[in-house]
């Protein structure tokens, strides 16, 4: 029962072959001994449903349970992004991903742990303490998504939904060898994430196999009235090719060149062979402005979560501090306590860079790079038709390696980055081992192409044959 995917699982209840409420219990006792375990388990969840609850109408994912991120809203549910500054709060409404998926017929299963408000590539800025990777427990899963990727691989939940905003999806997708897709920005409503950088941030699917991805994005993409910036997504089909014949495919050096680790590369040339072999056409592009594309981000990202994150003010939501003296300390000792020190980094360079006199030189320039990068994926877009690259340029790195320099951190988005200031969609898929662990490969593609993309992923994948099962023994 724990090997079949959602789809299949989905397909095994719908058949009579399994009840849902067998389905639920398995997954839910697993769910429930790694929070019980603690710091001796992975840590993956923040909070784990009840028993199972009654099988409710026939639906087309038929009770098949799901996880999901700590930062999504979920009516009566503890829903704290990570962060201590949330302690004990229960939204009074539910993400419209989240309620869409439930209206599908999943099923709650859990809350998973993540980087405090979404930042970070490791999950050890989390208030929750840190994820480990199920495929070897010194090493982290990445991050910001880092719960969501460790439950899927380690087979603790079916799928599960995560969110990107610069790559929190698809880096720990790679690292804990899974399928992460972040979508084009706007397929799906924003409406009941706890916000990070609203320009940026969007949901999607961490799954075992690319034709789950295709069916948890079906279920949630969709224009919301509670989200302006949504537009949806038309039908997303079922992926089923199996060749690639006549598909461009664009290799960028700029993410495929320095800095990407030998064993990565080697991994990333070998699944080019295949892609190859199945008839894809490999072509070089530029995107000359894709190495100015962190620093963009981490002027641009900043500015919106300093802005974001002002309603955490100790009246509103969860945390207030005691015993201060008036309306302000009252304000500063809550800010003070709840956020951790990424956070507090990010709300001092974001109101830096937002403030009178340094407005134009900071966030304004990086809002024309993040113009140069988009017309880039734009020009790349004229002559092939998706992009390829390494996702992540190294494997899961050894906890506390990179805690202590948060540049070495942030590069590690050097590879996704660029995609989310496009706001193109891109899907990460693994792609083979390097020295044990998991190497992902990614496939950018233009707006709105993430039918097309899912099924270049599924032919790949397929000829790929990645085998995930060490991370689930
Ligand atoms: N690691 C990046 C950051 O820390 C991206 C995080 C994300 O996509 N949420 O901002």
């Amino acid at each position: 029962m724990l090997e079949l995917s959602a789809r299949a699982a989905a397909a095994a209840v719908a058949s009579g072959e399994l009840s849902s409420r067998e389905l639920f219990e398995a997954y839910r006792e697993r769910a429930a001994a790694d929070r019980q375990a603690g710091s001796a388990g992975l840590n993956c969840f923040t909070w784990v449903a009840g028993p199972a609850p009654v099988d409710g109408a026939p639906a087309p994912l038929h009770g098949v349970p799901v996880a999901v991120k700590d930062l999504f809203c979920v009516q009566d549910v503890p829903s704290q992004a990570g962060s201590r500054i949330l302690e004990g709060y229960r939204p009074p409404y539910t993400a419209t991903a989240v309620a869409r998926l439930r209206s599908a017929g999943a099923a709650l299963l859990a809350k998973t742990n993540q980087d405090e408000f979404a930042m970070g590539s490791s999950n050890e800025n989390s208030a929750f303490g840190a994820v480990l990777n199920p495929w070897d427990r010194t090493r982290v899963p990445g991050g910001s998504s880092g719960g969501s990727a460790a439950a899927v691989a380690a087979g603790l939940a079916p799928w599960a939904l995560g969110t990107d905003t610069g790559g929190s999806i698809r880096q720990p997708a790679a690292l804990c060898g899974i399928v992460g897709m972040k979508p084009t920005y706007g397929a799906v409503s924003r409406y009941g994430m706890i916000a990070f950088a609203s320009s940026l941030d969007q949901a999607g699917p961490l799954t075992r196999d690319v034709a789950d991805a295709a069916l948890m994005l079906r279920h949630i993409a969709a224009a919301d009235p509670c989200d302006a910036t949504s537009l949806g997504l038309a039908e997303v089909a079922d992926p089923t090719a199996e060749r690639l014949d006549g598909v461009r495919l664009g290799v960028a050096e700029e993410l495929s060149g320095e800095g990407i680790e030998a064993g990565v590369l080697e991994a990333f040339g070998a699944a080019l062979r295949t892609a190859e072999e199945l008839g894809a056409q490999i072509a070089s592009v530029r995107l000359p402005h894709a190495p100015h594309a962190l620093s963009a981000y981490y002027v641009l990202a900043p500015a919106e979560a300093s802005s974001n994150l002002a309603r955490f003010d100790g009246v509103r939501y969860g945390l207030r501090a005691e015993g201060a003296e008036d309306l302000l300390s009252m304000y500063t000792r809550t800010r003070h306590d709840g956020f951790g020190a990424e956070v507090k980094r990010r709300i001092m360079l974001g109101t830096y860079a937002l403030s009178s006199g340094y407005y134009e030189a900071f966030y304004g320039r990086a809002q024309r790079v993040r113009t140069k990068i988009a017309d880039d994926f734009a020009a790349a877009f004229e002559v092939v038709d998706f992009i390829v690259s390494p996702t992540s340029p190294t494997v899961a790195f050894e906890l506390g390696e990179r805690t202590a320099d948060p540049l070495a951190m942030y590069l590690s988005d050097s590879c996704t980055v660029p995609m989310s200031l496009a706001g193109v969609p891109a899907i990460s898929i693994p792609c083979g081992l390097s020295a044990g662990l998991p190497v992902g490969l990614q496939l950018a593609g233009p707006a709105f192409s993430e039918s097309r993309l899912l099924d270049v992923a599924h032919a790949l994948e397929g000829a790929l044959g990645f085998d995930s099962g060490a991370a689930r023994a």
